[in-house]
């Protein structure tokens, strides 16, 4: 990272944890020496039932995000969660998973059922979760399928385009790439892919929003990360930081967390 970009880590738990490995996860952050919140980020997200527990128990210099939102305040939205309740009880950020919502298959019932957020809906929440004041990882990424057939950028900008679209403010906003063959498969991307991504999404926040947002925005990368790959892509000039599954779970977290002094 250059420019003067605090280095921002994030570990996203998805649906893991029972409460003991939560308390145990936490305990292990806590009693880490780690670098001033001036100058690294460090962001926990557990699932929206250990939110309360987690802010409760995390030591303060580390945030607290959750994983999704509704994009209402409340009401008969039966299985969602309002953040307007999520940020009485404190919790400072929102995690959109956007990672699935460009596909070469259309209309298959797991994506009906669990993933079928378009670009368009993931837009709205991240203006939505603005609105309200909250921080935003905005997750963006291409699948296998349209890396092989050249079209990493075009998924990337028209997924970042949606979220263009709803918002001016890009203070409270972190873009995470993070390219879905990536995800979960130990299948890092090389420190000069996640570069060249990194690059070409910041040039075209210049060209489509400003040259400040531009070179302001912290642009992290998410997929495979571990302690021993975090030191070489943290090394590349456009990457500032991590959105980090797995091994968000393990003491590793903490090298990842010390990925760029
Ligand atoms: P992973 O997940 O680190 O387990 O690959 C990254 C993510 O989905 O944020």
């Amino acid at each position: 990272s250059t420019m003067g970009r605090k280095f921002f880590v994030g570990g996203n738990w998805k649906c893991n944890g029972t409460t003991e490995q939560v308390k145990k996860i936490v305990e292990t952050l806590n009693a880490v020496e780690v670098p001033s919140s001036d100058v690294v980020e460090v962001v926990v997200s557990p699932p929206y039932v250990f939110l309360p527990l987690v802010k409760s128990l995390l030591r303060p210099d580390f945030q607290v995000a959750a994983q999704n939102c509704w994009v209402k305040n409340g009401g008969a939205f039966t299985g969602e969660v309002s953040l307007a309740k999520m940020s009485n009880s404190s919790v400072l950020g929102v995690v959109t998973i956007a990672k699935m919502s460009n596909s070469s298959v259309l209309g298959h019932s797991e994506r009906r059922l669990l993933l079928n957020e378009s670009n368009e809906f993931v837009g709205d929440k991240v203006a939505y979760a603005l609105s309200k004041g909250l921080k935003v990882i905005a997750c963006v990424g291409e699948t296998l399928e349209q890396r092989e057939a050249g079209s990493t950028m075009d998924v990337v900008a028209e997924q970042t385009k949606a979220i263009a679209d709803r918002i001016s403010d890009w203070n409270n906003v972190v873009i995470a790439y993070e390219p879905v063959w990536a995800i979960g498969t130990g299948k890092v991307a090389t420190p000069a892919q996640a570069q060249e991504v990194h690059s070409e999404l910041r040039k075209w926040l210049a060209a489509k929003t400003s040259n400040e947002v531009a070179e302001t925005m912290r642009i992290i990368y998410g997929g495979s990360v571990n302690g021993a790959n975090c030191k070489e892509l943290a090394g590349q000039p456009d990457v500032d930081g991590f959105l980090v599954g797995g091994a968000s779970l393990k003491p590793e977290f903490i090298d990842i967390i010390n990925a760029a002094t």
